[in-house]
């Protein structure tokens, strides 16, 4: 089964223009516009999306208004606790056809999207727990004469989500999961790259029984469809999760509403090599925390700090160990790179490879693009690791999103303390270490919103997950990420 739906045509793409969902029905862009979603392992064209617009934009969030006013206002935690639980039970049920959706839509290993099962699950049935979870509190006061004050927990309203390409089956179901758990409304913008999950996952929506209107999806592109929805008056809330360029943009376009915003943006995050480290997992852990999904990980440690003692040692057995991943065509399952999503994304790699070596650093293995046979087709960059890396070069201090390492030699705990959070970004970060002073002292020096001790992206539905500085604020998963839909009223009775 799973075989077919990457060699034989996949029975979401049936040749037929996807529609948007809008007020539970599958229907045109109101322009008639549509675009086109490629396969990046080999440039084919997988299907054309309508392509949404502002007017989209007004339909999706009328829609999704009169929802969160209608019936859904109604639900009761443990019938939104059901709905979660059935929709995570389809999911399951469709999920080879889901994961293979992701590898074919933005190029990520078979491997990997499959791998992903237990997280996606665990998500779905973590939210359907919180929407039980959902408390106030009653406070007692201090005013002279008989109050009771508590307070209530209340949906914020209408969310307008906005999501990347890198990871399209969780992104959605991190910004769906918490709205259905609360009792929002969304009106969900996939990417433009990988539109194809998001909106398979909504036809699961409704055969889960989730009201119209109460999860619309609208694919196309930022600055249209994306811009509309940020800047729409009858949004409450805005769910981001980009680049910070775009973040900045969004919380300009939040501006005349107000509405609610919480990012999650990009990172430059440092993953920091002790010499008494355990080399034999630093080296495959610190490569994948920069190979993996082809370095497209908002918060890959893509600046190696590395103490100068191993320094050489270490970033040539890190640029082995790349030479032995598998670079190739996402679908096959051997594969443990896969392209980069786009060429518009190659571009901007394949420009920092040529920057970096123009700075001066020393690439190690890779560097080039990859064009040897049915590879030129795609959009190949092997895993590379640039040597001699200053903190002062670009390809030390700009986000890449690509596989990409720059390794910098350090010496001293302090020194790699103030040069690790010498960054405006705060979103991830790596130590490796058997001194268990030296980890908490970096966990405690780094800013950063996670912290890795001999490990690296380790990720689970119940522990928060977002950035500092200019990673953006808010959390995802965890108690905090449904406390970002929910408004706090307070209530006084005066009982006397
Ligand atoms: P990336 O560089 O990873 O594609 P972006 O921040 O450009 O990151 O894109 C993330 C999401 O933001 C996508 O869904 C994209 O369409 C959307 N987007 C891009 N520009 C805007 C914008 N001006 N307003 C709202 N959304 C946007």
């Amino acid at each position: 089964m799973t075989a077919d739906i990457l060699t034989t045509r996949h029975p979401f793409l049936d040749g037929k223009p996807k529609r948007m969902l809008i007020d539970g029905k599958w229907v045109e862009a109101a322009s008639g516009k549509t675009f086109e979603t490629i396969n990046p392992s080999t440039g084919e064209i997988l299907a054309a999306v309508a392509e949404g617009d502002a007017e989209d934009i007004d339909r999706a969030v009328a829609a999704a208004r009169r929802a969160f006013q209608g019936p859904w206002s109604k639900f009761k935690p443990f019938e939104r606790q059901a709905l979660l639980l059935r929709l995570a039970d389809l999911v399951e049920q469709h999920f080879d056809e889901l994961a293979a959706l992701d590898t074919l839509d933005m190029g990520a290993p078979i491997g990997r999207t499959r791998a992903s099962r237990l997280r996606a699950l665990g998500m779905l049935r973590y939210y359907a727990g919180q929407a039980v979870s959902i408390l106030g509190e009653t406070i007692e006061n201090s005013l002279p004469g008989e109050y009771v004050s508590f307070t209530l927990k209340e949906p914020v309203g209408v969310v307008g989500a906005i999501i990347p390409w890198n990871s399209p089956l969780t992104a959605t179901i991190w910004k769906i999961g918490p709205a259905l758990a609360t009792g929002c409304t969304v009106v969900l913008k996939p990417a433009e790259e990988a539109p194809l999950t998001p909106l398979r996952v909504a036809e699961l929506c409704q055969e889960a029984g989730i009201p119209p209107g109460v999860v619309n999806v609208v694919p196309g592109y930022g600055e249209t469809a994306g811009a509309a929805l940020a800047r729409h008056p009858d949004v409450d809330k805005v769910a981001f999760t980009g680049s910070h360029l775009t973040g900045q943009k969004i919380v300009e376009a939040s501006a005349g509403n107000l509405k609610r915003v919480s990012l999650e943006l990009g990172g430059k995050s440092p993953d920091v090599v002790f010499a008494d480290a355990d080399l034999e997992t630093a080296v495959p852990g610190a490569g994948m925390a920069v190979f993996a999904n082809s370095g497209q990980i908002c918060s890959a440690g893509t600046r190696l700090f590395v103490e100068r003692k191993i320094y050489d040692e270490f970033t040539a057995r890190v640029a082995s160990f790349g030479k032995t991943l598998r670079v190739g065509d996402s679908r096959d399952p051997e594969t443990q790179v896969g392209p980069l999503v786009s060429a518009e994304q190659l571009d901007r790699v394949t420009g920092y490879l040529a920057i970096g070596r123009q700075e001066g650093a020393r690439p190690l293995s890779g560097g080039e693009r990859l064009t040897e046979g049915e590879m030129a087709k795609g959009y190949f960059v092997p895993p590379t690791v640039f040597a001699d890396v200053k903190d002062e070069m670009r390809i030390a201090k700009e986000e890449i999103f690509g596989p990409v390492i720059s390794a910098i030699p350090f010496t001293d705990i302090e020194e790699v303390i103030e040069r690790s959070n010498r960054t405006h970004y705060g979103l991830g970060s790596g130590v490796w270490t058997r001194d268990v002073s030296k980890a908490h002292k970096l966990a405690r020096g780094i800013r950063a919103g996670s912290v890795w001790i001999n490990c690296y992206q380790a990720m689970d539905p119940a522990v928060p997950f977002g950035g500092y500085k200019m990673s953006g604020y808010g959390r995802e998963s965890g108690k905090q990420h449904v406390e970002e839909y929910l408004n706090v009223k307070s209530v006084w009775i005066k009982t006397g």
